[in-house]
């Protein structure tokens, strides 16, 4: 029986049941024109929800082969990139390049504030960089970057802009022919399966608009094979093509969560993610916890909260487990001092209630005073 707990940690996120029956489907030939066909509507669907006028690409892996490709394909080993981090994942982008022989400098924020937009003026100012990542949610600390202010600082100095969507994809605005001022746009989104799209773990996703593809094509060989684009575009365009056995049972649950997410529509997406982590972050600060990121700057999908002095957090996650709800340990110096709560996708409202009502349970059994009915109602009427 799937479902039976409450996922809430920051990705895999919950599958609902036609998603799952999707995924369970007869698995055709990968080639067969059934197949094709629920390609070929993915990558649509996938167009529409980043507007882009490039080129679209999915792929058996995870949200970190997606970063990957965005680097190898845009990137040359000795070129430089600027790496803007406000957490785990926007470090990984360091290490990732460095791999690759790439220079990276980079600007980290404390955790749990975003990057000084006047730092990365004088970054910018003061080196060339081919590109400029950016995580557009870092799952570790629940704060989204501010990419009002970044895509023109940016492309005023005419370095692409890569955006890691994996945390904020399908529950945040990522739309690609969007102009930031003076025709400045974000040139690749990537993102994975299970995060607020609600697929199992399994697929990369990556979009590259114009200036991306043409970067690809100025680097002609790159030091990679699987995640070359050159070799998938014309899978992309004709997926009765052989390059690599796409993931065929995946496909059919991305395609599935896809209808889903376009017919709830995207705006109406959006604004459910905003409520939800709204609504979250209030009904836990009633327990006395307190959220990393300011309102002001926190995620539409996921949030880590702070304990209160004298809260065990292996004791509490355990005492959750126990009855169904998952959450997430902080990562780094944060580990043991908070947890992390995931509020993305296709998980309900009553949900998040009942999970609220349990985590306050939970501080309760660890000598906590607490009004579980007072937060869930604080829950309720902010959704
Ligand atoms: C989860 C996550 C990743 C890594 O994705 P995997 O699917 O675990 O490889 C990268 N970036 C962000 C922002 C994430 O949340």
């Amino acid at each position: 029986m799937p479902n039976r707990e409450m996922l809430l940690i920051p990705g895999p996120t919950p599958v609902l049941d036609e998603i799952y029956e999707a995924l369970s489907s007869e698995t055709y030939a990968h080639t067969d024109p059934r197949v094709v066909k629920v390609t070929l509507e993915s990558l649509e669907m996938t167009r529409q929800m980043f507007n882009t006028d490039g080129e679209v690409f999915i792929v058996a892996g995870s949200g970190t082969l997606a970063m990957e490709m965005a680097i190898v394909n845009t990137v040359a080993p000795g070129e430089k990139i600027l790496v803007l981090t406000h957490g785990f994942f926007g470090d990984r982008f360091i290490k990732l390049a460095e791999s690759f022989g790439i220079a990276v400098d980079s600007i980290a924020s404390p955790w749990g504030q975003r990057v000084d937009p006047r730092e990365v003026a004088a970054k910018l100012a003061g080196s060339t960089y081919k590109a400029v990542t950016v995580t557009h949610v870092d799952t570790s600390t629940g704060v989204q970057a501010d990419l009002d202010t970044l895509v023109p600082l940016v492309k005023q100095h005419n370095a692409l802009f890569i955006l890691d969507g994996v945390c904020a994809t399908a529950a945040a605005v990522e739309d690609m022919q969007h102009d930031y001022g003076h025709g400045a746009k974000i040139d690749v989104v990537l993102t994975g399966s299970q995060k607020a799209i609600g697929v199992p773990p399994g697929l990369a996703i990556i979009a590259f608009g114009p200036q991306a593809l043409a970067a690809r094509a100025e680097l002609k060989r790159i030091p990679a094979y699987y995640a070359d684009i050159n070799n998938w575009l014309p899978i992309m365009k004709d997926p009765s093509k052989y390059f690599a056995t796409p993931a065929v049972n995946m496909l059919y649950a991305y395609h599935r969560a896809m209808q889903l997410v376009l017919a709830e529509g995207l705006e109406n997406r959006y604004a459910r993610h905003q409520k939800l982590g709204r609504a979250v972050r209030a009904a836990l600060a009633t327990y006395g916890l307190v959220p990393l990121a300011a309102e002001t700057v926190a995620a539409p999908t996921l949030t880590c909260m702070q304990y209160p002095e004298g809260i065990v957090d292996l004791e509490f996650r355990k005492f959750l487990a126990a009855r169904g709800v998952v959450l997430a340990g902080a990562l780094a110096s944060l580990a043991g001092k908070a947890f992390r709560i995931g509020h993305m996708g296709n998980v309900t409202t009553e949900t998040l209630k009942q999970a609220i009502g349990l985590i306050g349970e939970a501080l309760a059994a660890q000598g906590r005073t607490v009004d579980v009915a007072a937060a869930q109602a604080k829950f309720s009427a902010l959704v």
